[in-house]
């Protein structure tokens, strides 16, 4: 039912700014999104403050592992979590 034109969802989105704005992160999640994601320009999202830590926490573990991310998107391996992605307050 919601999703016919995503344009009308990210302009509600952009535009709602009084109304709660739901987590858009690749995990399903109903909580408030206070942060705008950005990967490398590979995926932009509003995300909230538990999928953030978690996509950090995600992050670091796995360039603690292997030494990299490699994107699933572009193919690129990233180094540090700061190369992979930022975050910034909505
Ligand atoms: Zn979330
Ligand atoms: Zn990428």
């Amino acid at each position: 039912m919601q999703d016919d034109t995503r344009q009308d969802t990210f302009a509600d989105v952009v535009a709602g700014m009084d109304d709660q704005i739901p987590c858009a992160s690749f995990y399903v999640c109903d909580n408030e999104a206070v942060w705008w994601g950005d990967v490398h320009g590979c995926e932009q999202a509003s995300i909230c403050t538990t999928h953030v830590m978690k996509w950090l926490e995600d992050s670091t573990r796995r360039i603690a592992t292997h030494g990299y991310v490699r994107c699933w998107r572009c193919g690129c391996s990233f180094s540090t979590v700061e190369k992979l992605g930022t975050f910034r307050p909505l």
